[in-house]
C-alpha cells in the first residue's frame, strides 16, 4: 500500500470519492493527506444513482467499518443535510438524501460513522487549505476546466449560501449579450475563460475541430496560442479583480488542467490584475497562486477535491 506520497495504511478508514461529469474516483485518503487511489469509473450524464451505490460499495467491499465517508459532487449540495440538490451535468443526480447509506451501509455490512457530502469547489478549497497547511487566512479558490467553479473559506468557514449556491464565480456575467452559457444566460464568464470556451472559440475563428485545449497548444502555431492565451488572461483578469473587491483575501488559488500551462499566462495575468486595482495599493502578486504542482503524481486524481471532502466539516 504505497503511494509516492507516502504510505498509507488499509486500516486507515476515510473513503473520499470525487465525482466529476465524466468520471468517478474512490480512494483512502489518511490524516497526512496521502491518498490511495481504489478505485475509478467513466461515466457519462445518464449514469444512475442507483448504480453509483452499486459502484461504490462493491469498491468499499474489503472494508467493514468507516470513519468517514465522503463525497465531492459537481452541483449543488446541502452539506447540513447530506443532499444533493442537484448535479447539471448528471440527468438523473437530483434530490439525493446522501444520509440513506447510513441505512444502506448497514444492509450490505459497511459500519459507516459519518457521511460527508460538499460541492467539488468547496471541498477543493478545503483541500487547498489542509494540504498547504494554511491558518487563519482568508482564501477563493477557482477550478477552470470545463466550466468555472469557486469555492471559498473567509473567517475559517466554507461560505455555503442561503441556498448553497454561493461562489459560482463561472456563472458572474460579464456581457449582457454575447455567448449563451449552459446556465441559460448570456455573457457569464465561464463562455469567455473556461478550458471548454477557449477550445471552441479557438475552432471558430481557424476553422479547426479540435476537442480540447490541450491538443491546440500541442499542434497550433505558437503565435496563435499566445494570442488566444492573451484574450483569456484578459477575460480571467476582470474575474479575478471583481472577487478581490468583494473578498479582498489573503490568496487566490487557482487551479484546474488550464493552470498546467501556467507559463502561457501566469505573467501576464497577474500584470493584468494588478492593473486594474486601483483602490487597493502595492497589491503583492504572490496573492495569487497558480496550482500547477502535480499533486496527483500523474494519477489524475483530484487532490484537493478528495483531501477536502474528508475536512469539510472542519469549516462548516
Ligand atoms: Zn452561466
Amino acid at each position: 500500500m504505497d503511494n509516492k506520497r507516502g504510505k498509507i495504511e488499509i486500516s486507515n478508514k476515510y473513503v473520499a470519492v470525487d465525482v466529476g461529469g465524466s468520471h468517478i474516483d474512490v480512494t483512502l485518503v489518511d490524516e497526512n493527506f496521502n491518498v490511495l487511489p481504489i478505485s475509478s469509473l467513466d461515466i457519462n450524464k445518464e449514469y444512475k444513482v442507483n448504480d453509483f451505490w452499486d459502484f461504490l460499495f462493491f469498491a468499499i467491499k474489503e472494508i467493514n467499518e468507516i470513519e468517514k465517508l465522503c463525497f465531492a459532487l459537481p452541483g449543488v449540495v446541502d452539506p447540513y443535510r447530506l443532499y444533493c440538490i442537484d448535479c447539471p451535468n448528471l440527468d438523473y443526480w437530483k434530490n439525493i438524501d446522501f444520509s440513506s447509506l447510513y441505512e444502506e451501509g448497514r444492509r450490505r455490512g459497511v459500519r459507516i460513522r459519518k457521511i460527508l457530502v460538499s460541492n467539488d469547489c468547496n471541498a477543493g478549497a478545503v483541500g487547498v487549505y489542509k494540504i498547504l497547511r494554511l491558518q487563519n487566512k482568508n482564501i477563493v479558490y477557482i477550478a477552470i476546466g470545463t466550466g468555472i467553479g469557486g469555492g471559498a473559506i473567509l473567517n475559517n468557514k466554507l461560505l455555503i449560501g442561503a441556498n448553497f449556491s454561493a461562489m459560482e464565480p463561472g456563472h458572474t456575467k460579464i456581457y449582457k449579450k454575447s455567448y449563451i452559457c449552459g446556465c441559460g444566460n448570456w455573457g457569464c464568464i465561464e463562455t469567455f475563460a473556461s478550458a471548454k470556451a477557449l477550445t471552441i472559440y479557438y475552432n471558430s475563428k481557424n476553422n479547426t475541430n479540435y476537442s480540447n485545449l490541450l491538443s491546440i497548444i500541442k499542434n497550433e502555431p505558437q503565435h496563435k496560442v499566445k494570442k488566444l492565451f492573451s484574450r483569456f488572461s484578459d477575460y480571467l483578469s476582470i474575474l479575478l479583480n471583481n472577487i478581490i473587491y468583494f473578498f479582498d483575501p489573503d490568496l487566490i488559488f487557482l487551479a484546474g488542467k488550464i493552470v498546467f500551462s501556467s507559463n502561457l499566462f501566469e505573467k501576464q495575468l497577474i500584470r493584468k490584475v494588478i492593473k486594474k486595482i486601483n483602490l487597493i495599493k502595492n497589491f503583492d502578486r504572490k496573492r495569487i497562486v497558480l496550482l500547477d504542482d502535480d499533486l496527483s503524481n500523474n494519477t489524475g486524481l483530484n487532490i484537493y477535491n478528495l483531501v477536502g471532502s474528508v475536512f469539510a466539516d472542519e469549516f462548516l
